[in-house]
């Protein structure tokens, strides 16, 4: 219906690299099924054609934050194992039951709710009960609270209204190796593990590990690990080193076309507040994307593109729809492509670099790709 828009922008998805990422981190966690994180939209990269993706190359189970994302992909047809962690009150639990989701949860609130709506669909609910060993986030907390969850759990599985199919945790630290909290979550996680064990709870699955912790920590993969940014060719963190070093490939390429190229005299202000200034006589290029589109509107200035084999940098402000590039005087047609981000192995920036110039992470450049932006698979 918009013939233009995949000329103004897309989002080149490179579905065989994330098959080979899938192959790659099973390869690093050969005792251990994968579960893909396919939450908010595959980290912008299109939820249902890489879960499809994803289960072809062997990953066993899917993960979501959300029931809606997870009752999504059940809709389009996925098969096989679906966890969703995101917990929130009046959520769709009964359907998330009948449509035989691992739902996680971390309280007894949860539980009570997870095992109402198990009593109305009159089929048992699955459930994967979450420790905080040390995030401080989601979580149920060790001791009393962890002994109580455990024990309603155990009763109403007696019952007949759920299963614990998982015991599980999350690292706060695990992209930063040898930081002291990596030890200890997983010292507690093997006692919060025996204690539920030892009462009786008999989990198909134990997990704790991220990327960081599936690239750098075999102790940490028990049963299953679930890799969301691995998944997508990207390293948890330039620290810990970049995608080749763990035999991973970036899935997505960002590019738009120049839509103008125009001649300007030097002293020239380019965009709100002026913030650039032409230093002489040159060419701007308009690259018809913005904050809008994801486009994070703190990397003005900083940005970087690859035009006709050269890097360029934002020039001024990125705006709502659209941002502009100092071309140096090169006069490319209107229609060339700018590419934004990619792999990287044609010369151009990639995701790393945009976070870099935006004081964030590549997760959050990735994500936050507008859906203004059509995804186009390859
Ligand atoms: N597990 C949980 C509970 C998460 O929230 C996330 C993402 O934040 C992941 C796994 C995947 O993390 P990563 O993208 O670092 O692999």
């Amino acid at each position: 219906t918009a013939p233009t828009a995949p000329l103004r922008a897309r989002a080149e998805i490179d579905l065989a690299a994330l098959r080979a990422n899938v192959r790659a981190l099973r390869a690093h966690a050969p005792g251990a099924a994968v579960m893909a994180v396919v939450k908010s939209d595959a980290y912008g990269h299109g939820a249902v054609p890489c879960a499809r993706a994803a289960v072809e190359a062997g990953a066993r189970w899917l993960g979501t934050a959300t029931p809606e994302e997870a009752l999504a992909l059940r809709e389009a047809g996925l098969p096989g194992r679906i966890m969703c962690w995101l917990w929130t009150p009046g959520g769709p639990w009964r359907e998330a039951i009948e449509a035989d989701l691992d739902v996680s949860v971390s309280g007894l609130w949860a539980l009570r709710e997870l095992v109402a709506a198990a009593r109305e669909a009159g089929v048992p609910a699955r459930v994967q009960l979450k420790a905080d060993t040390g995030l401080g986030r989601n979580g149920c907390q060790p001791g009393e609270d962890w002994a109580e969850l455990v024990a309603e759990a155990l009763r109403a599985q007696s019952e007949g209204l759920l299963t614990v199919t998982g015991l599980w945790s999350h690292f706060a630290c695990a992209d930063e190796p040898g930081h002291p909290s990596i030890a200890a979550q997983l010292t507690l996680f093997r006692e919060m593990l025996a204690y539920a064990e030892g009462r009786g709870v008999r989990p198909e699955v134990r997990h704790i590990a991220n990327s960081p912790a599936t690239l750098t920590l075999p102790e940490s993969h028990f049963d299953l690990v679930r890799t969301g940014i691995a998944t997508y060719g990207i390293s948890p963190s330039p620290e810990l080193g970049v995608p080749a070093d763990f035999g991973l490939r970036p899935v997505m390429t960002l590019s738009a076309s120049i839509a103008l190229v125009k001649r300007v005299p030097g002293g020239h202000g380019v965009s709100y507040g002026h913030h650039y200034v032409t230093p002489g006589e040159t060419t701007l290029g308009l690259v018809p994307v913005g904050y809008a589109d994801g486009i994070p509107r703190h990397a003005s200035g900083a940005g970087p593109v690859l035009v006709d084999g050269k890097w360029r940098t934002v020039a001024g402000r990125i705006a709502m729809d659209q941002f502009v590039v100092d071309l140096g005087g090169d006069e490319p047609p209107t229609g060339t492509r700018a590419v934004l981000f990619g792999p990287g192995g044609r010369g151009e920036p990639t995701a790393e670099d945009w976070a870099q110039a935006a004081g964030t992470i590549a997760y959050e450049i990735v994500t936050r790709i507008g859906t203004r932006v059509p995804r186009v698979y390859v």
